[in-house]
């Protein structure tokens, strides 16, 4: 019997359907939308870890030798309790994340999708048969991991999570998720959904923590493979940590998107996109533009960008960044970048908004003139900001997006089908679009980067994972031909 969480102010850790308390270290769970405490998080250990791992090993003898039909029967279910309740989920995104209530909601919806995925799988995964030579037959089956575990940031509480949780289960492993610290609620309810749509005691479990727990989770002899999503400097190092002890690592680091803009786009649909790519989530996604490249006069498109800018007011069609430590980060790039000659053109310092003055707010803002060579044109800064460079050359604007060290997204906007594609095929990014800000893959299209934006083989969703979260067995089989006759007869 899974007790509610919904019920009980406190996060518990989720072990063999059992909602359970601990004792040890614990911290505050705060909403970036007010800055007040909503909840309080154990930061568990070991030693839950170790029960966490027993419990899924002991489920996995049974849930690995179900059909792959049985397993995804769960999912239907499940994919339909987060439509049952799409609303509660979005207000708990809302409030742990600080997004604003259409953002929540198309997380929730994304989770669907994700799901709705994940049931497709058993018409999906087709092994393969020949006769090789004759008499003799080759198949191949994808036997699944065991153990798994998905490590998460806290840019999305419930998509994130949803990337890896369908399709690891329902390929036949059982997971260990580690939410991040900062948003650990939603996770509490997909615990909860899976637990009423069916899925065996053990089969997924919830452990709470911080980077103890995730060295814990790099370090378990029983863990078979660790997937990761996050800053690139964690990601390498867990992939470091969790290849070291010989396991499968999938592990999504950070993100420095650039957006190749010429003289030729369209201004309206440029200027309307980008300005919603550089401040959805307030910027808070791997996928956000960060810095655009601006080839030749685009003088036109980047005034009607920050007329666009100018229209998202924090509070409103803007949600907060979620910390306090991560507003003054994020305005000091902004400060250091004007004190190097940038040109803050909209400017998001100072935000507040009335009746939550304790909350974490950075208004929209674009910086013209910035030069490659400054900080903000190199690093993450995770916030809605937008960084202009100029360049008189499209391929002195290939140059500087194939400089940076990431590569999850990059697109260009233009009119012209054949300098899009010139562009597309020289970028170095996993994930491009053309006219396109925020450039997903939807499902069944895979997600993951290149570069310092992901380590390890393959892609975290779509048909890609299918490869992560299973193994190939091949078996090869003959018979003789005549042996069954004198049987027969
Ligand atoms: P983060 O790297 O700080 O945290 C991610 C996870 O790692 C959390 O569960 C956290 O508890 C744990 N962690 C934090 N510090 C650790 C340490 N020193 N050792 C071990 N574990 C540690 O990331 P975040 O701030 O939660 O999320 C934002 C980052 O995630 C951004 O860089 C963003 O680009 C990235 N991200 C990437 C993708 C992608 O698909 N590539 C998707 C979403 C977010």
């Amino acid at each position: 019997m899974s007790a509610n969480p919904s019920s009980q102010s406190a996060v518990r850790n989720y072990i063999s359907g059992q909602f359970r308390a601990d004792a040890g270290r614990a911290m505050e769970v705060i909403s970036p939308l007010d800055g007040q405490a909503i909840s309080e998080v154990p930061l568990s250990g070991r030693e839950t870890l170790d029960e966490a791992v027993a419990a899924a090993r002991r489920a996995f003898t049974s849930w690995s030798k179900a059909t792959i039909k049985e397993r995804v029967q769960v999912f239907f279910r499940f994919r339909n309790l987060l439509e049952k309740h799409k609303s509660e989920l979005t207000e708990l995104i809302r409030l742990e994340n600080g997004k604003t209530y259409g953002e929540a909601e198309a997380e929730v919806l994304k989770g669907i999708e994700l799901s709705e995925f994940a049931c497709s799988l058993p018409q999906i995964l087709s092994d393969e048969i020949q006769e090789v030579s004759k008499g003799v037959e080759c198949r191949t089956t994808h036997a699944p991991l065991g153990i798994v575990a998905s490590i998460t940031p806290f840019n999305f509480p419930l998509m994130v999570p949803l990337w890896t949780i369908p399709n690891a289960i329902s390929l036949g492993n059982c997971m260990i998720l580690k939410p991040s610290e900062l948003v650990p609620m939603s996770a509490q309810r997909i615990a909860e959904m899976l637990h009423e749509a069916g899925l065996p005691d053990g089969v997924f479990n919830i452990v709470n923590g911080d980077r103890e727990m995730v060295e814990a989770i790099c370090d378990h002899p029983d863990i078979d493979a660790v997937s990761f999503v996050g800053s690139t400097k964690v990601a390498k190092i867990v992939y470091r940590r969790a290849t070291s002890n010989l396991k499968r690592c999938l592990a999504l680091g950070g993100a420095k998107n650039h957006l190749i803009v010429l003289p030729d786009a369209n201004p309206e649909i440029s200027a309307a996109n980008i300005a919603a790519s550089m401040s959805g989530c307030a910027g808070q996604r791997c996928m956000a533009a960060s810095a655009m490249v601006a080839v030749g006069n685009t003088e036109h498109i980047v005034q009607r960008i920050c007329e666009e800018s100018q229209k998202i007011v924090p509070g409103q069609n803007l949600g907060a960044v979620i910390t306090g430590a991560a507003k003054e980060r994020i305005e000091r790039y902004i400060t250091e970048a004007e004190a190097a000659g940038a040109k803050v053109l909209v400017d998001g310092r100072n935000a507040v908004v009335p009746g939550k003055e304790g909350g974490f707010y950075v208004g929209p803002t674009v910086i013209d003139h910035v030069t490659p060579d400054m900080a903000i044109a190199q690093e993450e800064v995770f916030g809605p900001v937008l960084v202009i460079i100029r360049t008189d050359d499209i391929d002195k604007a290939i140059e500087i997006e194939n400089k940076s060290p990431y590569g999850n997204a990059a697109s260009v906007f233009t009119e012209n089908g054949g300098l899009a594609n010139y562009v597309i095929e020289r970028v170095s990014a996993g994930m491009t679009g053309v006219n396109v800000g925020v450039p997903v893959p939807r499902e069944p299209f895979s997600f993951g980067g290149w570069n310092e934006s992901r380590f390890g083989v393959g892609d975290i969703t779509g048909k890609s994972s299918i490869a992560f979260w299973t193994k190939l067995k091949k078996i090869t089989s003959k018979w003789d031909p005549k042996a069954w006759k004198d049987w027969a007869s």
